[in-house]
């Protein structure tokens, strides 16, 4: 298991500004926001992947995404937001403990998002549907 930041913030050893928790859930105000209100809600659990999480705990995780997205977003005045989560090094993940952000968002706040998507076949994507339902 990777002993993060976000451990120590989960131990108390590490100060944050709580937004939510119970027993699988933690929220909290990203210190290096990318908009007023960026947060982030984390498991307990300190697995670095979302797939390594039990799924019960990520369904939790899901259960209080929007209601706490929903009083970031009541707070600071926003309606829009991007739930954001990355998973490895080239995904952008810095930090090795499961987190998902909420980030709100503004016409023209400068964030962008739009990433450069590549052109695909009918019979590519079929194939690799193929593929990928024939995994287990
Ligand atoms: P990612 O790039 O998806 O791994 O995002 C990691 C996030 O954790 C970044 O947005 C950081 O600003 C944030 N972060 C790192 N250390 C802390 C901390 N001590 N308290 C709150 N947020 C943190």
């Amino acid at each position: 298991m990777p002993d993060t930041i976000f451990s120590k913030i989960i131990a108390g050893e590490v100060p944050c500004h709580k937004l939510f928790e119970n027993e699988h859930v933690l929220a909290f105000l990203d210190i290096a926001p990318l908009s007023e209100g960026h947060t982030l809600v984390i498991p307990k659990r300190p697995v670095e992947r979302l797939e390594e999480l039990p799924t019960e705990e990520a369904a939790e995780i899901a259960r209080q995404l929007g209601p706490i997205a929903q009083r970031v977003l009541a707070a600071t005045g926003k309606r829009d937001y991007n739930v954001l989560q990355n998973n490895g090094k080239s995904s952008g993940q810095a930090v090795p403990h499961v987190h998902f952000h909420i980030i709100p968002r503004a016409p023209e706040d400068g964030l962008g998002y739009r990433w450069n998507a590549k052109e695909v076949g009918d019979e590519q994507l079929a194939a690799l549907a193929e593929k990928i339902n024939a995994e287990k």
